[in-house]
């Protein structure tokens, strides 16, 4: 009887959905292999680092085809069973290629098969203030999260900005912190530098952070302190989901409705919703905190299965805001700014309190137009109007980064009649400066905070009270405290009325509450003031009347008509070339093996055109599956995605799948 070698299965980074099959060298003992320890193996002509995942009696190649392992890189698995049996589940969800996501979640230096360094230390933070006295709201919410330490259970803590919602965070993880470590995701780190210095203050387990802006040393550092156990609290933006904690005993998810959990580009995935997976798998409970929760999330209380713990009162002695909507319609407008807007400013800041003006649109003008033929600047690779940044002194495209030279004339006509049309943030900002030469403005959006420190010390100019006006895109509402702001004003609702992008309202209303909660945050009384031309809106009219809830309600039951999420379960397959042609071909092959799977319950729409039909010179197209179960949508991709990655006309264009799709767009 002869003896079968043992087959090793290794995760490539390589774009297929499965393991490779490789053979034990001679000299080398199986004992020696754990899972989640690296290798590297001979791929094609390249050697690649690949980890090993499992032994196997069998393989579907002949063994005579199969190469051996090169080299055993790791003495001691570099991943913890815990974090391969996640990025599996994550894999299998996502449909993606498991070795692109381990891949994925390694530091530079590991993922280049460098040894594995030792862990420099790391020591607690010094400061510790007393915690504050817990309101009974907050007290039932950290009672139920305490409660739950032993068992998976996912709470959405809902409470509007200012309803003490971290400090609850901040005394549930000292309360399960003991022994155990923690991870607080949040949405992006360098605009929270607030939100940080009160874990520094507060917690006196060390802390590390995770996020983008790291260098690869520093991340590598952090990561390893995360896998000795050291880091006792782990703070970071949405990779941080995938951190190779020892014993994590608490998740945390502030602002849970925030886009930027999604991942936009390869491996397309949730980190709200991986991070459910964790806790799920390690029996842990999970906080889910926003003060405008995902419909997804408000759907999931809905039915049961995660619990409701509510702020409905601010914390402390800041009071609600006053709301008020200005009818635009047949204003006088001077720069987009109307006479109650400006008069309301000029009493704020005649108090000497500070105002916040709030436009979602960065650059000077996003439209450059010809008065005399109606000519306006396009970007040739997308079809859509270039934005005037006038500071810079170019025009930019917003979609694909192109910049030009600013025409002196009309590519059309040569006349020299150019004016800009609508506002950007920067003429917003001048129009400021204009009407009020004696109040110093702060500018907030990705323009101004591009160089290191410089978010920092606008940051800075306006906490110590210098800068009086405050203006900015999104980047403003996302999680400040400032005490003086009294007044905030939205230039400009409208934007998501027109928009085709299903989630277009709802992200409306979280930005609305969102720049809303800006206003009167400690003992001054808030007032937010909305610009627009649909004062009378349904949608806006419930927002501002009756709360976000009965807002998100009638959304729900919109959604639920309509046949969208989270009623349905979408999986997005985008192509684009440079000609429309070979991503349409690519895209009925694909729909043609679907065809031929015979699959029921998942209705297939396209190959259609992606609502963005160009972008950066290439042509995208996009086929939408859609179905009323979860299960059947996946079961029908566990079967069609192996296939697709191996048909001839996928590699002639850009391919994704994008499994619960953050837009459609
Ligand atoms: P959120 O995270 O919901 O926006 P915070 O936890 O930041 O709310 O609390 C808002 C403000 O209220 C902070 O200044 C905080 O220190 C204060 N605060 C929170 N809880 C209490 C409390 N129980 N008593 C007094 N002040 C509180
Ligand atoms: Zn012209
Ligand atoms: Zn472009």
């Amino acid at each position: 009887m002869s003896i079968q070698p043992p087959i090793l299965k290794i995760a490539l980074p390589v774009p297929f959905r499965r393991y490779f099959d490789y053979l034990l060298p001679i000299h080398h003992d199986i004992n020696q292999y754990q899972p989640g320890m690296r290798v590297s193996v001979p791929f094609g002509r390249r050697q690649l680092t690949g980890i090993f995942m499992q032994t196997a009696a069998t393989s579907a190649v002949p063994i005579k085809k199969l190469k051996y392992i090169n080299e055993l890189i790791d003495s001691t698995p570099l991943l913890p069973a815990n974090l391969l049996t996640l990025t599996q589940q994550a894999a299998q969800y996502y449909h993606h290629p498991i070795g692109e996501v381990l891949a994925n979640l390694l530091p530079t230096a590991l993922r280049q098969g460098k040894p594995i360094p030792e862990t420099p230390p790391l020591h607690a933070p010094t400061k510790q203030l007393p915690p504050l006295t817990l309101n009974p709201d907050q007290q039932a919410a950290l009672a139920a999260i305490t409660a739950a330490r032993d068992f998976f259970q996912v709470f959405l803590l809902a409470g509007i900005t200012g309803s003490g919602k971290t400090e609850v965070y901040l005394q549930a993880l000292a309360a399960l912190a003991k022994n155990r470590q923690v991870l607080v995701l949040i949405p992006e780190i360098g605009l929270t530098p607030q939100t940080l210095q009160r874990f520094y203050e507060r917690v006196s387990a060390p802390i590390v952070t995770l996020h983008s802006g790291m260098t690869p040393k520093a991340r590598l550092t952090a990561w390893l302190q995360v896998r000795s156990g050291a880091a006792g609290i782990v703070i970071g933006t949405r990779s941080a989901v995938f951190a190779p904690f020892q014993n994590l005993g608490l998740i945390i998810v502030d602002e849970e409705h925030d886009p930027s959990f999604k991942q936009q580009e390869g491996f397309r995935y949730h980190a709200r919703d991986i991070a459910i997976l964790r806790a799920r798998q390690l029996a842990i409970p999970i906080v889910l905190g926003s003060a405008t929760p995902a419909l997804e999330s408000l759907h999931n209380v809905n039915n049961g299965r995660y619990q409701l713990l509510s702020l409905p009162q601010r914390a402390g002695v800041a009071s609600q805001p006053h709301c008020q909507l200005i009818d635009m319609r047949k204003q006088q407008l001077s720069d987009g700014l109307s006479a109650e807007l400006i008069q309301s400013l000029r009493q704020h800041l005649a108090r000497g309190e500070q105002v916040m003006l709030f436009l979602n649109r960065r650059g000077f003008a996003p439209v450059l137009l010809c008065h005399s033929c109606g000519w306006s600047a396009i970007c040739t690779r997308c079809d859509k109007r270039m934005t005037w940044h006038k500071r810079a002194g170019y025009l930019l495209c917003h979609h694909c980064t192109a910049r030009k030279k600013v025409p002196t004339a009309c590519a059309h006509c040569a006349t020299a009649s150019l004016i800009p049309v609508g506002m950007g943030t920067e003429k917003l900002a001048a129009a400021l400066s204009q009407y009020f030469p004696d109040f110093p403005i702060a500018q907030i959006d990705r323009d101004h905070t591009r160089k290191k420190g410089e978010l920092e010390q606008t940051l800075a100019r306006i906490t110590c009270g210098e800068a009086r006006i405050l203006t900015g895109t999104q980047m403003l509402a996302k999680g400040h405290h400032f005490p003086n702001v009294t007044l905030v004003a939205i230039i400009d609702a409208d934007g998501s009325f027109f928009s085709s992008d299903f989630r277009a309202l709802e992200r409306m209303g979280q930005l609305l509450l969102q720049v809303a909660g800006r206003a009167g945050r400690a003992d001054k009384a808030g007032t937010v003031l909305i610009q627009t031309h649909h004062p009378h809106h349904p949608l806006l009219q419930r927002l501002l009347q009756n709360g976000y809830d009965d807002f998100a309600h009638v959304l729900l039951n919109e959604r639920e008509q309509t046949c969208l999420p989270p009623y349905r379960f979408l999986a997005l397959l985008r192509a684009e070339a440079q000609n429309d042609v070979v991503a349409q071909h690519f895209l009925r092959e694909v729909k043609q093996l679907l065809h031929d799977l015979a699959i029921n319950d998942v209705e297939i729409l396209g190959p259609l055109p992606a609502p963005m039909p160009r972008r950066a010179g290439y042509q995208r197209m996009q086929l939408l599956l859609q179905s009323a179960q979860r299960p059947a949508l996946h079961h029908a991709l566990r079967q069609l995605m192996p296939q697709v990655e191996i048909l001839k006309s996928g590699q002639k264009v850009r391919w994704s799948l994008d499994v619960d799709p953050a837009e459609i767009a």
